[in-house]
This record gives structure tokens, sequence and C-alpha cells, in this order.
């Protein structure tokens, strides 16, 4: 049977592009078919990159206020919201850029539209019907609002990169990362932010002492934290809004309501049926360890997977599957696991492996946790003091590091060389033997006692 590719991936986002990439290297012929006017995806186009320039932007406004704590007379006038905004579309729409001569580069042919099956080998979009060999879904998700009166009121993720001005009081509302990132930055920006969260703590599946410590910075950093507070209705009374909660609490007079409470798979308008591929009951694409779908030649990588939604992720899993359909590595596909991530928050935090309750979980009492908590010499300076913690979570005689966990300044590039240790199997001793690097924050890693 001929086709007209080898490949049709659907979605370019960080997985649809890195794998259809590899591919095309490899002499596959590709076509990727993207919704948006513009490739890169959630990561690039409302995700990782707005969020990251708006992250340095607010670590920005902290380090102008330390400075007068090493002697500079500074005088902080306003932020300008709407040119440093200009200034970050302007850096995206040349990362677009970028994707469209890589695409060009790799004689892979793309279109831009919503695609749909017409059944596992045939894509339909606008008025084209599309077949290949094989099809890759790579569709991720979309923010997901509450389903209680007003919510067309408020915004999510999406909404706030979207944001033309500075607004000065914001709820936002959830206990992930996209909360605390959203919450952190704006504060530090100087909008008055409050925080919504359901139960008493944020960030849960996190190392209690480090989204602890999180909890307690961004209080002094100002930011309001309502605890117990499920939102069961926005209200709009001319431009202000207020929210409404389960146990009767209103609080008003914001100008945005940010819902951030995860995201929702962009699974229902490919026609899945059409092509048998099975969804479980939240809408995500159940997948093998090589990223098959229930039909064979039907693959999915990324967010629409619902297994940790982070863009190397997403870019590791593609990759890795072209390799093995298009390089003869055989066995080749990724390891959900020992996965290292950052919430670019204030202070950021560092996470690879298990908690100290996962891992008591699994290995009852051969667990040992070794901590160290102090104020980085930066900190000596400075009139406000934030805190570093580290943790490292061993298990068994010899201590092999099972978790690694740190929240403090430099913690988020702290992490990226200590997780290459980590998922190599490093254990307590051979952190020991590492001569430590001084003075630095990361040598109180290597000399835990
Ligand atoms: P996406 O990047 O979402 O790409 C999917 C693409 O498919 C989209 O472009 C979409 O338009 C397209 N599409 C959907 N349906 C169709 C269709 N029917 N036809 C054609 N095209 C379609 N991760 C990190 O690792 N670090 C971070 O700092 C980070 N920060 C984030 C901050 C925010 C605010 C958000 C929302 C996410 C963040 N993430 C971060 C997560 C990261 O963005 C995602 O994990 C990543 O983008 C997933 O890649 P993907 O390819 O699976 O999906
Ligand atoms: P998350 O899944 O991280 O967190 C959402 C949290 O909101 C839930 O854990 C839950 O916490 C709470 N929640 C859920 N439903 C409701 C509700 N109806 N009302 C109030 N609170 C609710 O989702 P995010 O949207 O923050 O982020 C999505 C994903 O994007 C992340 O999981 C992550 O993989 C990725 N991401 C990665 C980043 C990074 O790498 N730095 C940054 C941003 C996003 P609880 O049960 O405690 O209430």
């Amino acid at each position: 049977m001929s086709y007209d590719f080898d490949l049709i991936t659907i979605g370019g986002g960080s997985g649809g592009i890195a794998t259809t990439n590899r591919a095309a290297s490899y002499g596959a012929r590709c076509l990727i078919i993207e919704r948006d006017p513009y490739m890169g995806g959630t990561c690039v186009n409302v995700g990782c990159v707005p969020k990251k320039a708006m992250w340095y932007g607010a670590s920005m406004a902290h380090a102008l206020r330390d400075a007068t704590g090493y002697g500079f007379d500074v005088q902080v006038g306003s932020f300008d919201w709407a040119a440093f905004v200009a200034k970050r579309q302007n850096y995206i729409s040349n990362i677009n850029k970028f994707y469209d001569s890589s695409f060009a580069k790799n004689g892979v042919e793309t279109r831009h539209g919503e695609a749909r099956f017409i059944d596992k080998n045939t894509i339909r979009v606008g008025d084209e019907q599309i077949s290949a060999e094989r099809i890759l879904i790579a569709v991720g998700g979309t923010p997901t609002l509450p389903d209680i009166p007003g919510a067309e009121h408020a915004i999510t993720s999406d909404g706030f990169f979207a944001l033309k001005q500075q607004p000065r009081k914001v709820m936002v509302l959830g206990a992930g990362y996209i909360a605390v990132e959203l919450a952190g930055m704006l504060q530090a920006l100087g909008t008055d932010v409050t925080l919504g969260i359901r139960k008493d703590r944020f960030l849960r599946d996190f190392d209690e002492p480090v989204s602890d410590q999180l909890f307690g910075a961004m209080q002094a950093d100002g930011v309001t934290i309502e605890t117990g507070f499920t939102a069961s209705a926005v209200e709009k009374t001319g431009e202000s809004l207020s929210v409404i909660a389960e146990s009767g609490t209103r609080l008003d007079g914001f100008d945005e309501v940010i819902f951030a409470i995860g995201r929702t798979p962009l699974t229902p308008p490919l026609d899945l049926s059409k092509a048998g591929v099975n969804t479980n009951k939240r809408g995500y694409i159940p997948v093998d360890k090589y990223q098959e779908t229930n039909v064979k030649g039907v693959f999915a990588v990324g967010d629409v997977i619902g297994e940790a939604e982070l863009t190397p992720v997403a870019i590791a899993a593609g990759r890795r599957l072209a390799d093995r359909l298009y390089n003869g590595q055989t066995d080749r596909h990724l390891k959900y696991e020992n996965i290292a991530t950052v919430v670019f928050s204030h202070p950021p935090i560092g996470t690879i492996g298990l908690t100290e309750k996962e891992a008591m979980a699994e290995y009852g009492d051969s667990v040992k946790v070794y901590e160290s908590s102090f104020n980085p010499m930066y900190m000596a300076f400075t009139d406000h003091k934030v805190k570093t913690t580290m943790r490292l979570i061993v298990e068994g005689e010899d201590e092999k590091i099972v978790g690694c966990h740190l929240i403090g300044r430099d913690a988020d590039e702290m992490m990226q060389g200590f997780a290459v240790a980590i998922s190599m199997g490093a254990t307590k001793k051979q952190f020991d033997d590492t001569v430590a690097i001084h003075p630095t924050s990361g040598e109180e890693l290597v000399t835990m006692r």
C-alpha cells in the first residue's frame, strides 16, 4: 500500500516538532499539521518561554529590592508591562520562525488547520485528505476552566500571557506549578495577589518541607494565601471581579481572576473513534512503553498521554520514538522515572525522584533523610532573607540517593547536574567524595552530615 507520507504528526508543539524533525533527519517523508497559524505549541507560545521571560523580570524586581543591601542607592520607578510584553512576543516570534526554517531544512511539509482522523492512516485538514503509514498524535492540552457560574469572566494562563496591561489586583486559583509561578511573578512585579487553594497546602505532590517553605516565602513576599478556598462563582460588577467560595467567603475588587487548576487533553476534536484509538476517562491517550496507542501504527507523545506534562519529556519521548522507527534503534524508549523538574517560583524549587513520604512508603525504615537549611551568602547583605533548603532522600546500606529536593536561590540552575548523577544511581558516599566548589550553595549537597 502506498501512502502520501511515512509519518503525519498532528500538533506542532514540543513533542510533535521534535519527533518530526528527528524522523525527517533519518530520511522519513514527514508532514506536520498545526491548528495555530504558528508553530511551537504551548511551551513556546503560552507556556515555558513567556513564563520564564516574566520570571526573569520578576527576579529583577527582587534583585532591585536587594540592591540597597549591597550599597546601591536604587530608586525603582514603575514597571512597563506593555513594553516588556512587546519584547517578549518579539522573542517568541523569532522562535516561531526558527521552527519554520528547521522544517524547511529537514524537508518536512507543514499544514495549518485542525486535523481529524478519517481512519487509522488518513487525516483530514481543511479540504485535504492525506494518508501516512504512521500517525503521531501530539496535540497537548488546554487550560481547564471550572464549571461554575461566571467562569467566563475569569482567564487562564493563556489569558495571562495575552494581558497588555498590568493588573492591579488579581486572584489566582489553583495549587500546582502554574498557580504558584504566576502568583509569585505578579506579586514581585507589583500586583496585589491573592492565591486561593482548596486544601491547606499547595504543591501537595512535592516534598512537604520544600512546598511548605515556599508557602511561607510567598506570604513573606506579600501574597495573601486563602486556604480551604474552593471557588463556587465569579461575579462581575462593572470592571471589578468578585470570587465567592463554597464556604460563603466573598472576595471583591479584582481586575483579573486566573484559574490554574490543571489542563485538559485536546483529544475530542480528533475524531479518534474513526481510527479506533482509545482514551481514558479523563480524555488522555494510553500508550505502551514505545508510545504506541491501542492501534498499531498510531502513536502519541507529550501532554496528551497525561504523564509528566513537561516539555523535555515530550521531546525525549518523541526523539526516542523517531530513533526507534526510523533509525533501527529497536528498544529505544523513554523511561518515565527520575525526571528532574523545576518550579519557577520565588524562590525556585528543583526536584528529582521520590519525596520523603514516597520513599518511606516504598522502602520503609531503610530510608534516611539528610537536610541542610541555611541563609545563602547572597542574603548576608540583603534586608530580605530567603532561606535555602536542600534535602537528600537516601535508601539502603549504600545510601543510594532516591530523591533530591531543593528550594532557594539558584535551585533552578543547580538541579540539572545533580540530576545526571542521581539518574546514574549515585550514592551519598559518591556525593561526599566529590570535592566541593566554594563558595557556592551547591557545595552543601556534597558536604551534608
Ligand atoms: P503542546 O506544546 O501543547 O503542542 C500541541 C500542539 O498541538 C499545539 O500547538 C496545538 O495547537 C496543536 N493541536 C491541538 N489539536 C490539534 C489538532 N486537532 N490539529 C492540529 N493541531 C492541533 N514545561 C516545562 O518543562 N517547563 C516549564 O517551565 C513549563 N512551563 C509551563 C508554563 C505554562 C503556563 C504551561 C501552560 C505549561 C508549561 N510547561 C512547562 C508544560 C509544557 O508547555 C508542556 O508540557 C509542553 O508544551 C507539551 O508539549 P506537547 O507537544 O505535548 O503539546
Ligand atoms: P497542576 O496539575 O500542576 O496543578 C493543578 C492543581 O490545582 C491540582 O493539583 C489541584 O491541587 C488544584 N485544583 C484542581 N482542580 C481544582 C479546582 N477545581 N479548584 C481549585 N483547585 C483545583 O496544573 P497546572 O495547571 O498548574 O499545570 C499543568 C501542568 O503543566 C503541570 O502539571 C506541569 O506538568 C506543567 N507545568 C510545568 C511547569 C514547570 O515545569 N515549571 C510550569 C507550569 C506548568 P489540590 O488538589 O491541592 O487542590
